[in-house]
């Protein structure tokens, strides 16, 4: 049996265990059970500290609702701080494994929430997934890109990175090329999806494009995006080539649906259509379909294809 590539990181999975990837930098990875059963895809969440003690620290993205209890609180008593230590959760956009746990973490520690104003509305709608409830919240601050934003002692710029979802955002440390990207730039997608999920296409390519103007030397994305087997990409070279994949897996997935379409002899349903795009998973990732209905609404508006009941039919 070949071993599995992404397994030995895997372990590390909720444990609450910090991982020191940069000088102040600590990945923490939170389980994305029950509601996906995959130890090779984790949500990452980054604890942000000041090495010189002054600073009180951050962190990026709050995980599902019991990430708190889960895997924040400890890995912060891990570090050293008391719950009311943490300033500030800045969020990269409002999806339930990375704002899920907000109202818990700032009741448990007194922190700030921020997040991008175009995904604000999301939070005060509230959200379900599977088991996960996220209450309605309002954040404290909301960010549009371009501002400069001090965390545990460090300078971050706020890079926009609309597409994935209309309030993305990125952090930027200039000093230092490093990146957080949370779900904006997705490769060829994590295990779970199997394709790239950007709901706005023309939005996701300006983002790689804007991406591609930084100098980068640590790329954080949030979660290990295909073909990468870890959610933190160096050095340079290897993040060019991220890029590269993020623009080749999204330019080329209308092709593959259609090629998917061809193959099934013009009509098929999107269970069938999954099963074709992603032939080289031993099962189809359980939000292939979901992602891939985006797509295929998208080709109908184009006018390449038709619904014809429960099947997709090359128009
Ligand atoms: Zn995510």
């Amino acid at each position: 049996m070949t071993a599995n590539p992404f397994r030995v990181d895997a372990l590390d999975v909720a444990t609450g265990h910090p991982i020191e990837v940069l000088p102040g930098v600590y990945e923490v990875r939170e389980s994305l059970a029950p509601a996906f059963d995959t130890p090779e895809c984790w949500v990452s969440l980054y604890i942000l500290t000041d090495p010189t003690g002054h600073a009180r620290p951050a962190i990026i993205d709050t995980g599902v609702p019991r990430s708190t209890d889960t895997v924040i609180l400890p890995a912060l008593a891990a570090l050293g701080f008391a719950p009311s230590d943490l300033e500030v959760a800045v969020c990269s956009h409002s999806h339930h494994d990375h704002a899920g746990s907000n109202v818990q973490l700032r009741d448990a520690t007194g922190c700030a929430i921020w997040i991008g104003r175009r995904d604000g509305p999301a939070l005060l709608r509230g959200d379900r997934f599977g088991d996960d409830v996220i209450p309605p919240h309002e954040a404290d601050r909301l960010l549009d890109g371009g501002e400069v934003i001090t965390l545990a002692g460090r300078t971050y710029e706020v890079v926009d990175l609309p597409g994935h979802s209309p309030g993305s955002i990125g952090l930027y440390d200039r000093e230092r090329h490093v990146f957080f990207t949370g779900d904006a730039l997705q490769a060829r997608g994590t295990t779970t999806q199997g394709v790239p999920g950007a709901a706005d296409r023309p939005s996701y390519r300006r983002s790689i494009a804007a991406t591609r103007a930084l100098t980068i030397e640590h790329l954080f994305p949030a979660h290990p995006y295909l073909p990468f087997p870890s959610s933190h990409v160096t050095p340079a070279t290897e993040v060019t080539r991220y890029l590269d994949t993020c623009l080749d897996a999204i330019d080329s997935i209308d092709p593959r649906i259609l090629d998917a379409l061809r193959h099934e002899g013009g009509s098929a349903n999107i269970d069938a259509i999954a099963r074709h795009v992603c032939a080289e998973f031993a099962a189809v990732p359980v939000l292939a379909a979901p992602i891939l209905g985006g797509y295929l609404a998208q080709l109908a508006e184009a006018g390449h294809v038709r619904r014809d009941g429960d099947h997709w039919v090359i128009a």
